[in-house]
């Protein structure tokens, strides 16, 4: 899976999708346990300001018919589609981070998994994008949550993170084994008992006795 970034702070999304399982995922695997090898994804990013004609890489103008705050143009945003994506063959899905499109979930992170092999996420600011970059790339606007954010970058994370650990291989065994688990969201580690500010915290018994099918039916809330 190739995930392509279209926004003007590439580097802060870059700190995040080269760490911990992101990072791990876009390196060659050569474990002798691992069943996929090879790289599971591979995260590229395009700076709008790069893809500029004018002296001071101008990439948001005023808003035709007024109001406050400037709009992304559509013209450097479409270069760096072009770069990214505009020979790939393979099948390509467009995404635009805004609040107002399609709410982001879990069945759309496993089909975006499932059916793609680039994805492009094109990550607002300002006042949002100039509205045909929406039509000439036939894309779709999907948003993260209720609630308005100042850039499309935290949202382009949400999905990229989102839609990778449903990748064969993407998550390590043990991870994709305790994924599976049934669980009732809630997990203790060391020490059984916890003193914290002189009071004792303790582990439910159930989970220290080993008997599976009870920690199980509790997991479950059974
Ligand atoms: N007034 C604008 C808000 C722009 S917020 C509007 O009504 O659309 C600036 C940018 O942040 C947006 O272009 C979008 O890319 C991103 N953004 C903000 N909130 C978001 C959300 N909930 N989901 C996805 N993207 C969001």
């Amino acid at each position: 899976m190739n995930f392509h970034v279209i926004t003007i702070f590439p580097e802060i999304c870059q700190v995040y999708t080269d760490a911990s399982v992101l990072g791990r995922a876009q390196k060659t695997d050569k474990g002798k346990g691992a069943k996929v090898r090879g790289k599971k994804i591979l995260v590229s990013y395009y700076n709008p300001r790069d893809f500029t004609t004018d002296k001071h890489h101008k990439v948001d103008e005023r808003p035709y018919g007024g109001g406050p705050g400037m709009v992304m143009k559509a013209e450097p945003i479409l270069k760096a589609w072009e770069k990214a994506v505009g020979r790939k063959k393979g099948k390509v899905k467009t995404l635009i981070m805004s609040p107002r499109g399609k709410k982001f979930d879990q069945i759309l992170a496993k089909k975006l998994a499932k059916d793609f092999e680039h994805i492009v996420l094109i990550s607002g600011r300002y006042e949002g994008i100039d509205d045909r970059v929406k039509t000439i790339l036939k894309a779709e606007e999907v948003s993260v949550g209720d609630y308005v954010l100042t850039g499309g970058e935290l949202p382009a994370l949400t999905i990229i993170d989102a839609v990778a650990r449903e990748i064969p291989g993407v998550l390590g065994t043990y991870e994709s084994l305790e994924d599976q688990r049934p669980t009732s969201g809630v997990s203790y580690t060391r020490p059984d008992v916890l003193v914290w500010k002189s009071k004792k915290h303790s582990v439910p018994e159930v989970l220290l006795k080993g008997d599976q099918k009870k920690i199980d039916e509790y997991r479950t809330g059974g």
